[in-house]
């Protein structure tokens, strides 16, 4: 698989196979059927949807039955060569080439989609190092292994990935505890009173609450895992996963000069500081603002490909409310921007709850719905301004 730097490097390289690399391609496809494209990733290549990583469990889906497209099959779909299994190691951007663990890759345009890391927090114990995360299909199958077998599971981190699991793994038969630092879960998403619907209808169906508290330490006695929380509690449990959060890839990136925040900082073109070099989804910061959903990564492919094919353009990001995929309860939040002026109102309707976040002359900033008033959704989503105009 060696690939060396010549003239028929191909003029667009994108690096990473996840929803922003294919998406990308998929959207420079409608408008360039030819344009020699190169996908670098260090996973496999093939395509599957990561959403869909806490919600299989339930229904004991192997990795594998995850996979929609495997590799071979997207390099025909979309006309590409892909690399897979190939590290990147560093980029030079004056000479327009990347390293590989494959060799060098020359490039015209290069887009970096390499997403984000589970954040793992540092915890005392010996078997602190046995808390798993999820942030890909091998993560995925590591984790469904571990719990084979299994009754216990603790989730450390109450938001969305976290509620997510803890549904999923209820479902599949596992008695779960969740912990978090905040005071009620969904914390920076949604206000208390919503969170209590959400908890109260987990809670019903198993899901054990630790709020207000963190993991102190994990030990392994006697085949379990004692996971002890600041608050004193000490819970037993078969396996622990980490879900506290995502950290930007921005260490490639930082170390080729490319400026990086929270995430590896683009303009609205979602260009980077260095000439010829993009990014987009889990790992890029647009603004000053990381979205790691996939609706911000579509708005942003479609931009991205108009502008690699020749024509520069603005990303914009209508509102784009998110569906916390807890049957227990439907949930669809739409948090208020950062900083947003204005307070929560609860509308108690018949099976569901709707909260809006309203400034004070009334316009709706956020909403939460919960319930039969998921049906709200197109309704409101139309009310609320635009993140990015
Ligand atoms: C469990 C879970 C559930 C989710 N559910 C939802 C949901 O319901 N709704 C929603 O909107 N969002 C959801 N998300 C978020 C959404 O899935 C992500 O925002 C999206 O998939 C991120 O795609 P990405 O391509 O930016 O990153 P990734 O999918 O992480 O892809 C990054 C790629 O870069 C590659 N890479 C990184 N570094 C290198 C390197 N140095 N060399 C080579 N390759 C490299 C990786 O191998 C990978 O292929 C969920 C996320 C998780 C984890």
């Amino acid at each position: 698989m060696d690939q060396n730097t010549t003239s028929s490097s191909s003029a667009i390289v994108i690096i990473g196979s996840g929803l922003a690399g294919y998406t990308v391609i998929r959207e420079i496809r409608k408008l360039d059927k030819t344009i020699p494209i190169t996908l670098v990733t260090k996973e496999p290549g093939y395509f599957y949807s990561k959403p869909m990583l806490s919600t299989a469990l339930a229904g004991n889906k192997e990795a594998s039955q995850l996979v929609s497209t495997p590799a071979d099959g997207m390099a025909s779909q979309l006309e590409i060569n892909i690399l897979a299994l190939t590290d990147v190691n560093a980029i030079n951007s004056s000479k327009q080439i990347i390293s590989t663990s494959h060799g060098d890759v020359a490039y015209r345009k290069l887009v970096l989609a390499l997403g984000a890391d589970q954040i793992c927090p540092s915890v005392q114990g010996n078997a602190a190092h046995e808390m798993f995360t999820v942030n890909d299909l091998e993560d995925y199958a590591k984790f469904r292994e571990a719990i084979q077998g299994k009754k216990k599971v603790a989730i450390l981190g109450a938001g969305l990935i976290g509620c997510e699991f803890a549904n999923d793994l209820v479902l599949g038969g596992f008695g779960v505890d969740v912990i978090d630092l905040a005071s009620h879960s969904l914390g920076r998403l949604i206000p208390e009173t919503a969170a209590s619907e959400l908890q109260n209808k987990l809670s019903a169906i198993g899901v054990r609450w630790h709020f207000n508290t963190t993991v102190q330490s994990i030990d392994r006695v006697n085949q379990q895992l004692s996971i002890t929380l600041a608050n004193g509690t000490v819970i037993s449990s078969d396996v622990a996963l980490s879900a506290v959060g995502l950290k930007p890839r921005v260490d490639l990136a930082q170390a080729a000069g490319i400026t990086t925040g929270i995430g590896i900082q683009v303009n609205r073109e979602l260009e980077t500081n260095q000439p010829n070099i993009y990014a987009l989804g889990d790992c890029a910061e647009v603004e000053g603002l990381v979205l790691p959903y996939v609706m911000p990564i579509m708005q942003a492919a479609r931009a991205l490909a108009v502008t690699l094919t020749g024509q520069r353009t603005a990303l914009t990001y209508p509102a784009m409310p998110v569906m916390v995929k807890t049957p227990a309860l439907a949930t669809i939040v739409s948090p208020p921007a950062k900083g947003a002026v204005g307070e929560w109102k609860n509308k108690p309707i018949e099976g569901g709850l709707e909260a809006r976040f309203e400034s004070a002359d009334g316009k709706l900033l956020g909403f939460v719905l919960m319930g039969t008033a998921t049906a709200q959704r197109g309704a409101l989503t139309k009310e609320l301004p635009a993140i990015l105009t």
